[in-house]
């Protein structure tokens, strides 16, 4: 089958892939449509030292199981179902896990990808496939309202123009009256503006005045969290939702003097995504900046990396 291979930092454009073969509970899935994703980026700078096919952003249509014949979107994390830490109810922590296109699993960045059944989620009729395939980073920014405590009168900052920043702002706005968002490029802010409760900001006009009561990193940047405490109020919160390659150095000490809450936050309900998706609160297709066929899945991956863009995706045809 065609795949986009990541070996030793260098990928590649396959058509020789061997086609992944589905364990016991595993099922089939010829991917339609995936999306390129920051941590598919990072990965390719040796972030977590995978090798392999990349991509967990995907949808597609189940070949076996239940679903045989319907269109699906799959969790990233397979676990193992067993351990004490599965069933306490962490499953995405599952220290046996290994996770779609990121950790010793195959990814989507190709014609077929291989699924635990129980990972897989129906997409109604009503959600297309370049809506369906934003279900996982959308699912993420999900995963703040179940973390943080949030009410109507919060001020929220979110750090970061970029795709997940968007879907952050998005989700938050639906809880908050007052999100601001701070980035650096104009025309992806402008997405973003006109939507109810959405204020936009560049990063240069932004006055470190430690009133928000959250901010929210989806920089993928080393300098995020450092801005995060300019903005944040002492006793607020900061919700880390990127994952930065490498090891970062920054003065720890106001953390504690402010005593500010440091939040990690990566993986997040699929149900409440798509549901979003059908009632129309969360709307994605702007974000959509380029689309490439599988054929040209490394010409897709140097677009994102090298371009000012939201998302790149990926037609598996
Ligand atoms: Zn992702
Ligand atoms: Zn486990």
């Amino acid at each position: 089958m065609r795949a986009v291979v990541l070996d030793a930092d260098r990928l590649s454009q396959r058509s020789d892939y061997p086609t992944p073969t589905p364990g016991d509970d595993e099922v089939l899935v010829r991917v339609t449509r995936a999306g390129v994703c920051e941590t598919d980026l990072q990965l390719i700078k040796g972030y977590m030292g995978f090798r392999g096919v990349l991509g967990h952003e995907f949808v597609g249509v189940a070949e076996a199981g239940p679903f045989k014949g319907r269109r699906v979107v799959g969790e990233i994390n397979c676990s193992c179902g067993d351990c004490s830490t599965c069933r306490a109810g962490r499953r995405s922590h599952c220290p046996n896990r290994s996770v779609l296109g990121i950790l010793n699993h195959d990814g989507a960045f190709a014609d077929y990808i291989v699924v635990p059944q129980r990972n897989l989620h129906v997409v109604p009729d009503s959600i297309v496939d370049d809506v369906a395939v934003f279900t996982e980073p959308v699912a993420a920014a999900f995963q703040i309202p179940d973390q943080v405590y949030l009410d109507h009168d919060m001020r929220v900052v979110v750090l970061g123009d970029g795709r997940l920043g968007n879907l952050c702002a998005q989700v938050l706005a639906g809880i908050t009256a007052h999100v601001t968002v701070v980035g650096k490029h104009p025309e992806k802010l402008a997405i973003l503006r006109g939507r109810s409760g959405i204020a936009t900001k560049l990063l240069k006009d932004v006055e470190p005045d430690r009133a928000a009561d959250l901010v929210v990193d989806c920089t993928g940047s080393p300098t995020g969290l450092p801005t995060a405490l300019t903005l944040v109020r002492p006793r607020g919160t900061i919700v880390m939702k990127t994952t930065v390659a490498g090891e970062q150095t920054m003065a720890w000490a106001p953390i504690v003097i402010d005593e500010v809450t440091i939040v990690g936050s990566r993986c997040g309900p699929f149900d409440r995504a798509l549901m979003a998706f059908e009632s129309g609160e969360i709307e994605v297709l702007p974000l959509i900046s380029a689309r490439y066929d599988l054929s040209q899945g490394v010409d897709a991956i140097e677009h994102a990396r090298s371009k000012p863009v939201l998302k790149v995706l990926l037609d598996v045809k």
